[in-house]
Parts: structure tokens; sequence; C-alpha cells
């Protein structure tokens, strides 16, 4: 009973804030994170499998909590989405990679085309003013909304196909790439996934993972590449960490790929170093 009291506090009654229950504690801490600064993005490169190069980067939110250390994204975003918080954080999360991106583009003129992936959760992905918000980003930043993708789960956008399709053509609007994170998960049909205005397919990595040991993964991973093939659509492969899986992807045509293999998701100064390597795979 009391564990049932913890979470209908939490997700019912924002009165009980201040009381020592350790999830509104760490709520309280998340809506000071960001004033604190305490909240930080690590970037994680995505190569081209056609010329081994980086293709961009995708910005994965990190939250260093004084007492607590480094609390993983898999433990604040969903208290974040169940607050509200996560607007006001995606918000913080956009503006600063499109920033970084922008000034990354000036320092690394050679780095073409340096895209920069940024993650919508579904609450984010229903806000009636996301556009607004994205619109404010790409114009207070001078992004150029051509190397924006928004990663929106295949989960997410199945949600409610409707106004997922209403809100996808509201986003191409802006002239940026949408692309289906951890897609083969998600139970979507196809037939939604043709009228749906998307660029790229990302494959969960559950599925990369395991290509090595189990045929019928390769297959789904192979029968991926085929339909993006076949939509027109970028794939990348995310997760990709040994040389054996590389090969594959490449033996498949897999066009992008991302993973401990090439590179963990890096500070600002850990990108800079990789840029000035100007390395390839
Ligand atoms: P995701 O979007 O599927 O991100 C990929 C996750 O896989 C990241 O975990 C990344 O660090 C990890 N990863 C990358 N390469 C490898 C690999 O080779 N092997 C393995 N095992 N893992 C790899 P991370 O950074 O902990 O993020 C977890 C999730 O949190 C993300 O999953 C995303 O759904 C969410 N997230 C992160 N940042 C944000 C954000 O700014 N906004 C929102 N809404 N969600 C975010
Ligand atoms: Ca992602
Ligand atoms: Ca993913
Ligand atoms: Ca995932």
């Amino acid at each position: 009973a009391k564990e049932l009291g913890k979470a209908q506090a939490v997700a019912f009654n924002p009165n009980m804030r201040g009381t020592t229950v350790t999830p509104l504690d760490m709520e309280t801490d998340l809506r000071r994170a960001i004033e604190r600064g305490e909240l930080t993005l690590r970037f994680q490169p995505i190569i081209s499998l056609a010329n081994g190069r980086i293709q961009g980067f995708e910005a994965l939110a990190r939250w260093t909590h004084s007492k607590r250390g480094e609390v993983p994204p898999s433990d604040f975003i969903p208290l974040a989405e169940e607050t509200g918080m996560i607007v006001e954080i995606g918000q913080w999360v956009l503006r600063t990679a499109c920033e970084r991106t922008v000034r990354w583009r000036d320092q690394f003129p050679k780095a073409e085309p340096m895209e920069i992936s940024v993650n919508l959760s579904s609450r984010q992905f229903h806000q009636y003013d996301l556009v607004r918000m994205v619109t404010n980003s790409l114009e207070g930043t001078g992004m150029d909304p051509s190397l924006l993708k928004l990663e929106i789960t295949e989960s997410a956008l199945m949600e409610n196909a409707h106004l997922s399709a209403q809100m996808l053509n509201d986003l191409k609007s802006l002239k940026i790439q949408v692309c289906v994170d951890d897609f083969g998960t998600g139970y979507s049909s196809l037939s939604y996934l043709h009228t749906f205005p998307i660029d790229t397919l990302k494959i969960d990595k559950s599925f990369v993972q395991d290509m090595g040991r189990n045929r019928h993964n390769l297959e789904i991973v192979r029968t991926i590449c085929l339909l993006a093939q076949n939509l027109r659509l970028d794939v990348i492969a995310e997760g990709v960490e040994t040389p054996e899986q590389l090969a594959q992807l490449r033996a498949i045509g897999c066009g992008f790929a991302q993973g401990y293999l090439f590179s963990p998701p890096l500070d600002v100064d850990g990108v800079e170093r990789l840029l000035g390597e100007n390395r390839s795979w």
C-alpha cells in the first residue's frame, strides 16, 4: 500500500511536492537541474557507410546530479514526461544541440554535412506548440533546418497514427528531417509508414546486436533495409559494436551506422577532438 501511495503521489498529486518521498525530491531536483546547469549533452557520431565518414551526431541528454552523480536518461526522461517537465527540458536540448552544431559547422567546415539528431519523446511530439518551439530554435540559432533530424519512436508515432501524420506534416513544412527511432519494436502498420512524411528509419539495436547469433534477426535487419530502399528512405543501424556487425551491415547495403564500435556518446571536447582527427571507417 505504501508503494502504491508513492506512485499515486507522483502521478496525481502535485500538492505533495516537498514531502520526504524520494521520487518527489527527484522531481524538485529535476526542476532545478536546468537553472543549475546540471543538464548536459553527449553527442554520438553517425557514420555514412558509403564513404566511412561522419554524417552527423545524435544528441543524448545527461543529468549530473550533485548527490546522485550521473542519472541516465532512462531514469529521468520518464519522470520528466510524467511531470510535464519534458517540455522545458526538450526545449533546452533542441536549442543547445542546434547552437553546438552551428558552431561546429563554422569551426570544422570540412566535416560536412554535420547533421544533428534530437530525440523527441511521445509527450513532446504531441505538444501543441511543438512547431513553434522548433521554429524558435532554428531561427534563434541560425541552424540550417535541413540538417536537423528529429527522432520519434515508432511506438510514439503509432499511438495515434492520424494525429501523428498531421504533426509530421506540420514539422516537415519547416524543411527539417524526421527519423523513426527504435524501428522494428513498435508494430508499425506498413501502410501507415508509407503515408508518413519521414526521411529515415533507425533500426533498433536489439536486432543489430543479435544479428551474429540469431539468423532471424539478420533477416529482419535485411528486410528493413530493403523496405527503406523501396520507400526511398535512409536507414541507420544503431548499437553497432563489432567489426562483424559492420561487415554484415555493409553486405546488406545499410546506409548508416552508429554504435560503440565507432564511438560512445562524447562530450564537446571529445567531439572536437574527433572532428580534428578527420577520421573515417
Ligand atoms: P535512443 O534514442 O534509442 O538512444 C540510443 C541509446 O543507445 C543511447 O543511450 C546510447 O548511448 C546507447 N548506445 C549507443 N551506442 C550503443 C552501442 O553500441 N551499444 C549499446 N548497448 N548502446 C548504445 P542513452 O544515452 O542512455 O539514452 C537512452 C534513451 O534515452 C534514448 O534511447 C532516448 O530514448 C532517451 N533520450 C536520451 N536523450 C534524450 C533527450 O534529449 N530527449 C528525449 N526525449 N529522450 C532522450
Ligand atoms: Ca534516438
Ligand atoms: Ca533508438
Ligand atoms: Ca532505444
